[in-house]
């Protein structure tokens, strides 16, 4: 008998019970062989997907009890699911504790609420819950909807209610939230989006069409040299990255470009440090070399950007400025930012020889000329040598069978030029001819689970889903603005411009709103959808709370007081609220932000008369849906268990909600009932709404039968079936769809999402698992994969080709399936010029071509390269928050936050195994700032900015090295988030105390990644 190291202590510790245990029958040898039985063997398996990052890695849970009548499952083991594409069995340290989280002490059990003035939370009915909150809404509504401008346009809005919605909620609960939310009239909405990727969408959608990440995790094993640059995907996002280590193994080269050598640099070629918000100059830098060295991939170039286009007379830019700004507004008019258009008024004009000196090559070569090597290593602290190096190993994919792709994600986005800076990538990658390929593209890598399906549902203050603009008064006043000025006309002959669907989409929405009610009488609702004067984002929020303008919030699966910048006049602006409704599984320091916990927050509890009430909802193991990870894939998820003592998920929440406000509505009359009284509700059980009920409305239904217009004996869809794809979508009535790019996941053949065929197709292309938007594509732009003529540039990366009578190939052409070559029809289908932008026209609020601008609290005080333009110009910053900003002679360092491997945003600090894995604050400090500080390893400091400071013991790092930037030294201090009074964990203090409330100039992300503070040590280890 083989007895293991294992089992012979297993046995042995029972000591005096285990010769009993003989006694009774139980000797060793039936003993050791119950162990051997394996232990899941009871248990119901059930697939799942991690909820916390956009790698969206597959689950195995293991349930047990759920057989029997009257007991409940309980999950009992989680593990990574080794047939799924992406993690194939892996899970990152955050994944491995999602049992914690399940069973997390910090899970919320039981609807309460906290009094005004009260210094603890009471339990109370979920009946008493909802009734109270319904009287808050209506009272608010009825007494502060605006129905009309002073001008007489009807814009249905409700202001003085925000709300915040989830980012890592099911896309069933996501389009459930926008319907409810719009309906009341809420245009002061966001979700996590807007604090973390808001301007890859802008960004992206700009240059190519549509704003997401253009290839897929397990592409990147395709690419010959990865830049991992405003990202550090080894650590945020580690079975993702796997993919680039196999690229490595293929032979790609890594360089990793960041301020702190992180766990993505120790496995990189190559690492170069950098100043944090200088990443334009080094990016400028590179278009420049590019250009000067004929790295360049012309036939790409020539034919798929808008390199040929001539730009307007009146474009200029000269000392910092673009032309047409307003300094008065702090705004640009952007009428002079356009192409010269034929005598039609929208056909573009074209130079192909590229001589003509407006067209858009030669304004991008003289823009760049600027940004020489010796001016990227004086203003980023790079050093020169190894900046030529990145621009050789880019430069060397300026042909037909090299690619390289970048793989970045905040380090980007959250600065006053987030946009900008991805944009700067996108036009190298349109340089090299990198966008469309296998292995290539421009490779955002989303934060939460499911940030990527919430922004495709529109859960931001002016979008609607399926990336459509909900009316702006200004614009839209009436349906037939709305038509008109949403629905582009081609820029160029040819050109598929698929944007001039747009009121297929638009219409087949509004029938989803208002179902019957929606007639072309009243086109189909319009009016009952509330129109933005200017975009309600979290900042423009938090500045109207300041001003004591919003009585309610309801913040649903997010935490705005770790989240928003400059967390001390968030939790003071929150005290100025009448109610606040929190729907969560775990507790958050936003609903506890009026307990008082010594210096990590500071309040006045018994002055603070908000009624906060906090809702127990359920989290991804207790519930169906999809959830769509950052490869535009949903994946659909099953239940395991139910969730925990009361909690109920978001749609039930939400429908009772819903329902509790109608009935008022119904029965007292009151402002406005129309959105709310018509609503299209036409779920089985109208309180619970089903995640398959809600799924089959974002695909969308045929709502008579749509006859075939090549045949008209034939129908495409009958009455009452599920559409096929958004094709058959109509402008007519016909036709119902929540979201238009997600027609074709659930239809008549069943659901797509739940598909679980892992085949490899080619190039590690895996079509038949889950379902991604748009079609099933899984690389977007794919059409420039191949010349054009049809041919792949690379036959080693064959996607897709002309097969002589249609594209074809091991993915979804994401073109018009039968143009043929000869049609000239190009690659980026959703931009009306049918080419990538290099000048993205008037479509980004601070420049059509990138620029330099320091962040707005910048270490050196001055932007050499136009001191009188420091910043950006475009930014907008309200009073409140301009005062609470730092100067470099008095916070001389730069700031700059991160995230940790071991955990996940605020999420884990209530997870057992990931609160010991990293259970105590820190901060980076470089060992020559150290030294000059007198501070050692583990000496407890002080970070303060002129927000407030926080708290931290000190890590003395060779990670953080002094720059020299325009003559002088940069220390920069590395700033983890993860930490609160809402824990497992050690308590700690807010990180985002510190970084000032300003945001990116076209998303307002804001700027955490480059801000200014001190540092003094304050205790000794
Ligand atoms: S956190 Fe991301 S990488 Fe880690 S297991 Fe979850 S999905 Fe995978």
């Amino acid at each position: 008998m083989q007895v293991s190291r294992r089992q012979f202590l297993k046995v042995t510790a029972g000591g005096l019970a285990a010769s009993s245990m003989g006694v009774l029958g139980f000797l060793p040898s039936e003993a050791l062989a119950e162990v051997r039985q394996f232990r899941l063997a009871r248990a119901k398996e059930i697939r799942n997907t991690c909820p916390y990052c956009s790698v969206g890695c597959g689950l195995l849970m293991y349930s047990l009890g759920d057989g029997a009548k009257n007991a409940k499952a309980e999950i009992i083991h989680i593990e990574g699911d080794p047939d799924h594409p992406v993690s194939r069995g892996s899970l990152c340290p955050k994944g491995a504790g999602l049992l914690d989280f399940i069973h997390s002490p910090n899970r919320l059990k039981h609807p309460e609420v906290r009094e005004a003035g009260s210094n603890s939370w009471k339990r109370i009915s979920w009946h008493e819950a909802i009734e109270r909150i319904a009287r808050h809404i209506k009272d608010d509504r009825d007494a502060n909807f605006v129905t009309k401008t002073a001008d007489g346009v009807t814009v249905n809005r409700w202001l003085s209610t925000a709300m915040l919605t989830a980012s890592a909620s099911s896309n069933e609960t996501g389009i459930l939230t926008q319907k409810v939310m719009r309906s009341l009239g809420i245009v002061g909405t966001d979700a996590q989006a807007r604090v973390c990727h808001g301007p890859t969408v802008s960004a992206l959608a700009s240059t190519f069409g549509r704003g997401a990440m253009t290839n897929s995790w397990v592409d990147i094993s395709n690419a010959d040299f990865i830049l991992i640059m405003g990202g550090n995907p080894a650590e945020a996002h580690p079975v993702g990255f796997k993919w680039a280590v196999e690229a490595k193994k293929r032979g790609a080269r890594i360089v990793v470009v960041d301020p702190r050598y992180n766990r993505s640099a120790a496995v990189a070629d190559e690492y170069l440090p950098i100043r944090a918000g200088s990443d334009i100059v080094f990016l400028g830098g590179v278009i420049n070399w590019l250009v000067a060295n004929d790295k360049i991939q012309w036939e790409y170039v020539r034919a798929y950007t808008n390199a040929a286009f001539i730009v307007k007379e009146g474009f200029g830019f000269e000392d910092g400025l673009f032309s047409g700004y307003d300094a008065a507004k702090g705004q640009y008019d952007r009428s002079s930012w356009n192409y010269e258009f034929e005598a039609d008024g929208t056909t573009a004009k074209t130079d192909p020889t590229l001589q003509h000196p407006r067209c858009v090559w030669n304004l991008m070569r003289a823009h760049y000329a600027r940004y020489t090597p010796e001016l990227v290593e004086d203003l980023t602290g790079t050093p020169k040598d190894g900046f030529l190096r990145v621009c050789q190993h880019l430069g060397s994919t300026a042909v037909r069978d090299r690619v390289g792709t970048i793989l970045y994600a905040l380090g980007w986005t959250q600065h006053t030029v987030g946009a900008q800076n991805i944009r700067t990538m996108a036009m190298i990658q349109l340089l090299l001819g990198n966008i469309g390929m296998p292995g290539g593209g421009v490779n955002a890598l989303r934060g939460h689970s499911n940030i990527q399906g919430l922004s495709d549902l529109g859960l931001l203050s002016t979008s609607l889903p399926g990336y459509l603009t909900l009316p702006s008064e200004k614009a839209h006043p009436t349906f037939a603005d709305y038509i008109a000025k949403t629905a582009p006309k081609a820029q160029a002959p040819g050109q598929l411009n698929f944007w001039a669907n747009t009121p297929k989409f638009f219409v087949s929405l509004l029938k989803w709103f208002w179902g019957d009610k929606a007639t072309a009488e009243n086109n189909w609702g319009y009016d009952w959808l509330p129109k933005w004067d200017k975009m309600y984002d979290v900042l423009q929020v938090m500045d109207l709370m300041h001003n004591g303008k919003v009585n309610g919030f309801i913040v649903q699966g997010f935490n705005p007081l770790t989240s928003f910048p400059d967390a001390r006049k968030t939790a003071a602006d929150f005290a100025k609220l009448k109610y606040m409704v929190v729907i969560d599984p775990i507790a958050t320091e936003t609903a506890s932000f009026w307990q008082n916990h010594g210096e990590v927050n500071e309040v006045d509890t018994a002055s603070i008369k908000t009624e906060v009430f906090r809702l127990p909802s359920s989290c991804f193991a207790e519930e169906d849906g999809a959830i769509v990870n950052s490869s535009r894939w949903l994946q659909w998820h099953w239940k395991g268990a139910n969730p925990p003592g009361e909690a109920k998920t978001d749609q039930e929440i939400l429908a009772e909600l819903f329902m509790a406000v109608r009935a008022l509505y119904a029965k007292e009359g009151g402002t406005a009932p129309e959105p709310i009284l018509n609503l299209s509700w036409p779920y089985k059980n109208p309180l619970e709404p089903t995640p398959e009920e809600l799924a089959k409305e974002l695909n969308g239904r045929a709502l008579a039968d749509i006859p075939d217009p090549k045949d008209p004996t034939k129908f495409l869809a009958r009455k009452g079936e599920q559409i096929p794809n958004f094709a058959l979508l109509r402008d007519d009535g016909t036709t119902m769809s929540a979201c238009w790019i997600f027609a074709g996941c659930w239809t008549q053949a069943g659901n797509q999402m739940a598909r679980r065929d892992n085949t490899d197709a080619g190039l590690g292309n895996t079509p038949g698992w889950a379902w991604a938007w748009p079609a099933n594509r899984r690389i977007i732009y794919n059409r420039a994969s191949c010349d054009p003529s049809g041919k792949p540039w690379d036959p080693k990366r064959t996607l897709i080709s002309w097969n002589g009578t249609a594209w074809a190939g091991a993915d979804v052409p994401d073109f018009k399936a039968d143009s043929p070559p000869a049609d000239g029809m190009n690659p980026f289908i959703m931009n009306p010029e049918g080419v990538g932008r290099l000048f993205c026209t008037d479509k980004l609020v601070d420049g059509p071509f990138p620029e330099h601008y320091e962040p707005m609290e910048s270490p050196l005080g001055t932007n050499p390269l136009h001191p009188k333009v420091v910043s950006s110009p475009a930014v907008r910053i309200f009073k409140a928050d301009r005062e609470r900003l730092g100067t470099h002679d008095q916070f001389p360092y730069v700031g700059t936050t991160y995230r940790l491997t071991e955990h996940f945003q605020f999420w884990t600090k209530s997870v057992r195994l990931n609160a010991i894995a990293q259970p105590e604050q820190f901060v980076e400090i470089g060992e020559t700032l150290a030294a000059e500080k007198g501070i050692q390893a583990g000496d407890w400091v002080q970070v303060s900015s002129k927000r407030g400071h926080i708290k931290a013991k000190a890590v003395v790092t060779k990670r953080i090295k002094a720059l020299k930037v325009a003559g002088r030294t940069v220390h920069q201090i590395g700033i983890p988030l993860h930490w609160g009074w809402e824990t497992v964990a050690k308590k700690g203090f807010l990180s985002n105390t510190l970084p000032p409330a300003v945001g990116d100039c076209n998303t307002q992300t804001p700027e955490y990644k480059a801000f200014l503070v001190n540092v003094e040590k304050i205790g000794v280890a």
